[in-house]
């Protein structure tokens, strides 16, 4: 029998079988990852230019290997370097789907390139000069680089959007498969300078088909895992923000008083709250409409967060009502920040369309100091001295009388 690793012998009896069962096991394998991003691209919702350069990758992937396994009447040097040709494209379908996954500018010509040019390596140089081995060999090499490029390019991404731990995942399984070429690559070196060091051309195809094959699966199983991971995310940030400001939701908000409530019972660490109302909003609604209304909403908000500190904790907390949580904050401190953005919201015209419009806000502030003052209670006071605010004239910060600890 031939030494060439990638021949494709006369064979019959249980070889052939075997062949009949690779074939069979790469074409089934290929069409589970390749049918697996036609439905998260048609019927999931991901980004329908990731799904289909994902599947291109993989159908690619997997013509490859079909044309190693299998005689199409071809000459086994066109199966070949055809082969070879089809990896550089699946590399670089699947650099595209993660740059389109991902937001990234394409360098389209670059690409075009970076796929043509060895392709007419091949077929125009090597192939006729005979030096089918060059061929495989540079291929192969380009193939293992556009990976490498990939896992570079994405790693930074990944960390920042996922864990760290998720972008190390998709470096490995880019790493091995990037290995997974060069290891062709000295294969074809090997049984072209030392066919004697070759194994047989039956374990190499089969080494070949099953390794390539568990490559895809975990390669896609890798981009599942983000894909998955971001829609989580995505649900969870839905869940805990207000669409129309950006800015925490109730739910969230209430999350986090729980949490500092808890805090000052085991540490005795003390916060504040504030309740801040946009004072004659209805007005607003009334006179200029309901987008005017929205608009205002916004700014307020992003005034809101930005004259608030990093750590302070800012949510909608009902129609026209905002929350402040202010961690680790006396009364004397959060008196000063309710000031602050009292006058921040005071001084800011809003533009809207070509007026402009000022509004004012009333906030109510209360303190927690006593472990054994229940949220609620809190909430109660910090609403009274928001109500004071209103009746007091509105555009002012009114302060719950400290609670006494006991
Ligand atoms: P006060 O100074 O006493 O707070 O008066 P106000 O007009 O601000 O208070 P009121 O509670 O009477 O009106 C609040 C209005 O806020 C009523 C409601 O239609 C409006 N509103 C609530 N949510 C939204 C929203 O998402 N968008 C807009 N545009 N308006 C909203
Ligand atoms: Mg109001
Ligand atoms: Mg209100």
């Amino acid at each position: 029998m031939s030494a060439t690793p990638l021949g494709t012998p006369e064979l019959s009896g249980p070889d052939m079988q075997l062949r009949h069962l690779l074939l069979a096991y790469v074409m089934l394998t290929y069409a589970f990852t390749t049918s697996m991003w036609f439905i998260a691209g048609t019927w999931m919702g991901l980004s329908r230019k990731a799904a289909s350069d994902w599947l291109r990758a993989n159908l690619m992937a997997g013509l490859a290997l079909v044309l190693l396994l299998m005689d199409i009447g071809l000459p086994r040097p066109v199966c070949l370097l055809l082969s070879s040709s089809l990896l550089i494209l699946s590399s670089v379908s699947l650099r595209r789907g993660l740059q389109s996954f991902f937001r990234q500018p394409h360098a389209v010509v670059r690409q075009v390139l970076v796929a043509a040019i060895p392709t007419a390596l091949n077929f125009l140089v090597w192939l006729p000069m005979g030096l089918i081995t060059t061929g495989i060999v540079s291929s192969c090499l380009v193939a293992a680089a556009i990976l490498v490029k990939v896992a570079c390019d994405t790693h930074t991404v990944l960390a920042r959007e996922f864990r760290p731990g998720t972008a190390l995942a998709a470096d490995v399984m880019l790493g091995i498969t990037a290995f997974f070429f060069v290891a062709i690559a000295i294969g074809a070196l090997i049984s072209r300078f030392l066919p004697t060091w070759m194994p047989e051309t039956d374990t190499v195809q089969t080494v070949l088909a099953i390794s390539a094959s568990g490559l895809s699966i975990s390669v896609c199983f890798v981009l599942g895992y983000i894909v998955v991971m971001r829609l989580v995310y995505r649900l969870q940030h839905l869940s805990q923000h207000d669409s129309l400001t950006g800015l925490l939701n109730r739910r969230a908000i209430e999350n986090s008083l729980d949490k500092e409530a808890q805090r000052l019972q085991r540490f005795g660490e003390i916060y504040s709250v504030m309740l801040v109302d946009i004072d004659h909003f209805k007005r607003i609604n009334d006179h200029l409409g309901h987008a005017a209304g929205d608009e205002v909403l916004r700014a307020v908000a992003t005034i809101l967060k930005d004259h608030a500190r990093e750590v302070d904790r800012v949510a909608r907390y009902g129609g026209e009502e905002f929350c402040v949580l202010l961690p680790h904050t006396d009364h004397e401190g959060a008196l000063q920040a309710a000031e602050r953005l009292r006058s921040a919201v005071h001084r800011t015209d809003i533009p809207w369309q070509d007026e402009q419009i000022c509004v004012t806000i009333s906030t109510g502030l209360a303190t927690a100091q006593d472990p054994d003052e229940p949220l609620h209670a809190l909430l109660k006071r910090a609403d009274d001295a928001l109500y004071c605010a209103k009746t007091e004239g509105r555009n002012r910060v009114v302060a719950s009388p400290a609670r006494q600890v006991a």
